[in-house]
């Protein structure tokens, strides 16, 4: 550790994304990515900006963008707030939302980059371990002393809280901010949006890097009350106030005006991860019930570790999960049909092998 380090560095232990590979031959099941191109409307909307407006900057007030999403969540534009990814309109809400000294909830296991961002900006917290089902301990989360997040649908369990849940969490911490990340609510579960209009201590926080497919331009965008979006303005002016560039403005624009496309992807993906879900059963896998883009699996003969090894070696990635509690898990995104037949004649052949 460097002695010219500040407090802030040394006390930082980084997030570890998961493992990238370029490559046709490779099946990436690692890292929730949408198997399917974006809308072809995205492509056009990126060639008219790239021949036209490149070498000027984009506005820093992403009004026609805000005013899109505004209108499909049915909420007023300045309630929308658009980041570079939603890692980063996460770590914005930490610095808006959370203080030192007054210690957050999130369940365990979660998202990753929430410890991340607690040490990093010096909030204390306190994790919930999750019920024997794998479920939120709904009732852990009421009372926080500085607020609560959790992703819901969780990751990486796939597992959704039901409405009326999210609801009596936000409605317990009155006066503390209550954060739901629904990085993938597009894939079968009930967003939280329609509580704004009673609660002004939720704040929802979106990406279009899963059901938009995405990832590669980095959008993410909260939703709350305008109070709440004119701390995250103070904080994303106060740092880099370019932080959207102008194709990701205009990609994100064109994705949520093609609802045709984005409806039959979604389903499309609903229902390759019903039919994978069938198959790992008859693998003798456990499944928990998902209502995301990834399963979240275990085999009660096969360490994880060892699957994750051996599906590396035949070129296909997956997430294992190494926290105590979950040392036997693996996270398997879903792919296109065509990538899941491929994985599960790999898998099939390693279950075989194991059992
Ligand atoms: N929240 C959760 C729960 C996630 O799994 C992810 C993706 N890893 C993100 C947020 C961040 O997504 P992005 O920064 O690509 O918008």
């Amino acid at each position: 550790m460097n002695a010219l380090w500040s407090d802030m560095v040394k006390r930082t232990e980084p997030y570890t994304p998961g493992e990238h590979v370029n490559g046709e031959e490779w099946i990436k099941l690692n890292t929730n990515e949408n198997p399917y191109p974006p809308s072809p409307r995205v492509f056009e909307a990126l060639q008219q900006e790239l021949t036209s407006n490149l070498r000027k900057y984009p506005e820093s007030d992403p009004k026609e963008l805000r005013n899109t999403l505004a209108e499909l969540h049915q909420v007023s534009a300045d309630q929308v707030f658009i980041g570079n990814g939603s890692d980063e309109v996460l770590a914005f809400s930490f610095m808006a939302f959370f203080s030192p000294g007054k210690p957050i909830v999130y369940p365990a296991v979660t998202y990753s980059f929430y410890p991340t961002y607690a040490a990093l900006f010096n909030i204390s917290y306190d994790t919930i371990p999750l019920q024997e089902d794998f479920t939120l301990d709904e009732k852990a989360l009421y009372k926080s002393e500085g607020g609560v997040i959790f992703p819901n649908p969780n990751a990486p369990t796939g597992i959704a809280l039901p409405l009326a849940g999210v609801e009596r969490i936000v409605s317990e911490n009155q006066g503390r901010i209550v954060i739901v990340d629904e990085a993938y609510v597009d894939f079968c579960s009930e967003t939280a949006i329609p509580l704004l209009e009673r609660f002004d201590n939720l704040l929802i926080i979106r990406t279009m890097s899963k059901s938009r497919s995405l990832a590669g331009l980095r959008i993410g965008y909260a939703i709350g009350s305008t109070e709440m979006i004119e701390a995250l303005n103070r904080i994303k002016n106060s740092f880099n106030s370019y932080t959207i560039d102008r194709l990701a403005l205009a990609a994100g624009v064109a994705s949520v005006n093609d609802k045709d496309y984005f409806g039959d992807t979604i389903q499309a993906i609903i229902q390759t991860r019903e039919q994978a879900k069938k198959i790992f059963e008859s693998l003798g896998f456990t499944v928990l019930p998902s209502a995301a883009n990834f399963l979240f699996v275990h085999h009660p003969e096969i360490p994880a570790k060892q699957l994750h090894k051996s599906l590396k070696y035949k070129q296909i990635l997956v997430r294992h999960f190494s926290k105590p509690e979950t040392e036997e898990w693996l996270r398997v995104t879903i792919g296109s049909d065509d990538e899941m037949k491929q994985f599960f004649e790999k898998l099939f052949e390693l279950v075989r092998m194991w059992t």
